[in-house]
């Protein structure tokens, strides 16, 4: 399958619908980043990480952001959860008989969310999980290349989780990674999900800035700042 990717403030973004994005990672493997305004902001600052963006095998739009985003510069794209890509690779290779790595959260969030993703998914194979709190990468990385892993959902939270990846990626060339946010704090019943209609709506950060007010901060001057941004971009290809 090929891609159709489409640009915003200079990344590519992957066009495709959740079926396809998981054939297209299930076919070829490799590092899948999704992606939302707060990271692109991110990714202006730093070449690093743009870097990382640029090179990741697949990018897609997680959240409304990017979404808009996209709108505006006259492009229309699925909006592709993380959590539910990543839950959706994880039923497929307990289907598939596939071996996958689970990395960050807190170790009794790690913990719990393997207890609950293996009641809920039968025949799931962890062959290796650790939370997100250590100091040696190498060691870490070191433990997953040895458990070989077909899948390794890490979630660090950005950039930490696509600077992970990058460091890990060369050892496991065949294998699918994806940065994942807070998800595990959700598998693990500690973070509830926006109820449907949130979702459906696209609108699942208000409801998070509601739950968790301390995040307006990191809302409030990304979006705003992220579309205007866009509206430049918009304006200057005329
Ligand atoms: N986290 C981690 N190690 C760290 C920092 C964060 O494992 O050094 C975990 C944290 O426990 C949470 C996840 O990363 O489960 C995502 O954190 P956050 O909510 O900040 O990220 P977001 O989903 O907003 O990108």
């Amino acid at each position: 399958m090929s891609k159709s990717s489409v640009k915003i403030l200079g990344y590519g973004v992957d066009g495709f619908d959740m079926e396809q994005a998981l054939e297209f990672a299930q076919d070829n493997g490799g590092q899948v980043v999704t992606i939302n305004p707060e990271m692109i902001l991110a990714a202006q600052k730093s070449p690093e990480f743009s870097q990382i963006i640029n090179d990741a095998e697949l990018v897609i739009p997680d959240g409304v952001g990017v979404q808009i985003g996209l709108k505006i510069l006259g492009h229309k794209v699925n909006r592709i959860p993380g959590i539910e890509f990543g839950y959706s690779l994880l039923q497929n290779c307990a289907k598939n008989n596939k071996p996958v790595a689970l990395v960050g959260a807190k170790p009794e969030v790690i913990e719990l969310a393997q207890k609950n993703l293996k009641n809920d998914i039968p025949n799931l194979n962890i062959v290796y999980a650790h939370d997100g709190y250590f100091s040696d990468d190498e060691a870490v990385i070191k433990d997953i290349i040895d458990a070989k892993p077909e899948l390794v959902l890490v979630a660090l939270g950005s950039p930490k989780q696509e600077f992970f990846i990058k460091k890990l990626k060369p050892s496991l060339p065949d294998a699918i990674m994806v940065g994942l946010g807070g998800s595990f704090d959700v598998w693990a019943g500690v973070v509830k999900r926006a109820p449907k209609l949130y979702q459906k709506l696209g609108i699942e950060w208000l409801y998070r800035t509601i739950k968790e007010p301390q995040r307006i901060k990191r809302i409030f001057p990304t979006l705003p700042l992220f579309l205007l941004k866009v509206l430049n971009e918009k304006m200057l290809r005329g």
